[in-house]
């Protein structure tokens, strides 16, 4: 039997994030069932985020609405503080990510708030999700951005990264997800830090969420992949990226990581013809935008 590895798809919220033209809710919706189709395992659907600042969020309770209804597929949604874990709690999210950044500078640029700020924000976002009496159905992830490094700031102390996850994890959250947001990982400094997440998290999941910024998002799964760990983040037709990178590509491509994965002999449950023809629509709907990856322009190899 193969062993499953899990592909979360963020091209709803950090590919769109970016993205300038406003993409209706009905296209959303149709963007979600093609993943759901095509056996995403999960799906990142949506940003509480206010609107004044993401206008393209500001369908997130319509959007979830249609996300919660359809089974099959696990649906989460990124929440960018209090208020927006309020929204995203009684809109029915059952899986909720909040982010706090490693580096100092991003977080200023970012969030407008200090890491410190941001980890007590998440201290107030788990006493509002364990206030609520359905509070216990709800897991709380936590990511931890520019954990690899940061274009304003530079290099990051691996040992603040440590430091902020053993605090999350004491503070309360299910899950950790380990971002490297501007693309400053490598496969060392990967294998690094995850065997040193895992001496102090204990069994709790730890995903990882690399952009192919410098190229090297593939070769930082495969690292990944050898010290443990088991989830993904990975954006269809690689759309996403980051202010503070500018003409970077984003995310790394859920086809190319799926294709690798599969052929590396791991089950990711999904099907590829079908999420390449859901990334065809999506150059249709975006026709504004660039895209990256290599299997929409190679094709699947015979078998
Ligand atoms: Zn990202």
């Amino acid at each position: 039997m193969k062993e499953a590895v899990v592909i979360r798809d963020v091209s709803l919220r950090d590919g769109l994030q970016l993205v300038q033209t406003r993409v209706p809710t009905a296209t959303k919706i149709e963007w979600l069932n093609g993943l759901m189709a095509a056996g995403l395992p999960k799906v990142e659907v949506t940003s509480f985020v206010p609107s004044s600042v993401i206008p393209q969020f500001s369908d997130a309770e319509q959007v979830a609405s249609h996300a919660l209804n359809v089974g099959g597929t696990s649906v989460s949604a990124l929440v960018v503080n209090l208020k927006g874990a309020r929204r995203a709690f009684d809109a029915g999210f059952r899986n909720v990510s909040y982010v706090v950044s490693a580096s100092q500078a991003h977080s200023a640029a970012n969030a407008r708030r200090t890491t410190d700020e941001a980890l007590n924000e998440f201290r107030l976002i788990v006493s509002e999700r364990n206030a609520r009496v359905d509070g216990w159905a709800i897991a709380l992830e936590c990511g931890i951005a520019t954990s690899f490094g940061c274009s304003i700031q530079g290099g990051v102390d691996p040992a603040r990264v440590l430091d902020i996850a053993e605090h999350l994890v004491a503070g309360g959250a299910d899950s950790l997800l380990i971002a490297d947001t501007v693309g400053y990982a490598n496969p060392a400094s990967v294998r690094r830090l995850f065997r040193g997440l895992f001496t102090i998290v204990g069994s709790i999941q730890v995903s990882a969420h690399f952009h192919n910024t410098r190229g090297l998002g593939l070769a930082n799964v495969v690292a990944a992949l050898d010290v443990g760990v088991r989830h993904f983040d990975a954006s269809t037709a690689g759309l996403g990226g980051c202010p503070f990178a500018p003409g970077a590509t984003g995310n790394i491509n859920s086809e190319d990581c799926a294709f690798m994965l599969d052929a590396m002999g791991f089950d990711t449950g999904i099907n590829m013809d079908m999420l390449l023809a859901l990334r065809r629509k999506i150059e249709l709907w975006l026709p504004d935008e660039k895209f990256h990856g290599a299997l929409a322009c190679a094709g699947l190899p015979k078998i």
